[in-house]
């Protein structure tokens, strides 16, 4: 890590520099409104392995039909897989729901506990989205890893770790806590626009002077 390194002025800078893009589709789907635990989630399940401007409209194609576990226990896997064309795994990601939908209402009444070993016992449900829908829908602090979270923040040389597992629990130890939602808020969107997988844009970045750019042989 580079002596000057300074995450808080960084993340300021990354603020700016990402706003002409779209935000990351939960930050964005919580604007219009889809604040709920429950509703965050099933966004998330829908994102995995999916672009977010894909997800953004499958999103808001299944809310109009189905945002509370009742509505969506309504649907058949055959219905709920058609709302989800588009998605990746559209039958495996219906299963999931249903079954997140069955236990919030077999197990609590109707809605998620915001608790993140309820959330991660739960089929299909990771570490990554449990703590996204926390963080957007219950302001608890929790930071996830995506792999745009996790190249970034290795790549800056403040974080040496081989999978975004890791990452996280390098980052849980190393970041203040009133950092951690911004963690996802900003290094997503920065990881997809800026510091990209191939050919970062390191020449007009506006963090490069607190950056190793570790692994980084070729750059725009
Ligand atoms: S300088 Fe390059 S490697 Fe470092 S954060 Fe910026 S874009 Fe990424």
């Amino acid at each position: 890590m580079k002596s000057n390194f300074d995450l808080t002025l960084m993340l300021a800078r990354i603020e700016d520099a990402i706003r002409p893009f779209p935000k990351a589709a939960m930050f964005e789907l919580a604007e219009r409104g889809y604040t709920s635990l429950f509703e965050q989630l099933i966004s998330c399940i829908i994102s995995i392995r999916t672009f977010d401007e894909t997800t953004i409209p499958v999103s808001l194609r299944l809310f109009e039909i189905a945002r509370t576990p009742q509505e969506i226990l309504k649907l058949s896997p055959e219905r709920l897989s058609e709302l989800l064309f588009g998605s990746s795994y559209p039958e495996q990601k219906a299963y999931t729901m249903l079954g997140i939908a069955r236990t919030a209402i077999e197990q609590y009444n109707g809605e998620l506990p915001a608790d993140f070993d309820k959330l991660t016992e739960m089929k299909g449900v990771g570490p990554k989205c449990a703590n996204l829908a926390l963080g957007v829908a219950a302001g608890q602090a929790a930071i996830s890893v995506d792999i745009h979270v996790h190249r970034v923040v290795n790549r800056w040389g403040f974080i040496q770790a081989s999978q975004p597992e890791k990452t996280l629990k390098a980052l849980e130890a190393k970041v203040p806590v009133e950092q951690w939602i911004d963690i996802n808020r900003l290094l997503m969107p920065f990881g997809k626009h800026i510091c990209t997988g191939n050919l970062p844009k390191c020449s007009t970045c506006p963090v490069l002077e607190f950056c190793e750019q570790v692994g980084v042989t070729k750059h725009r």
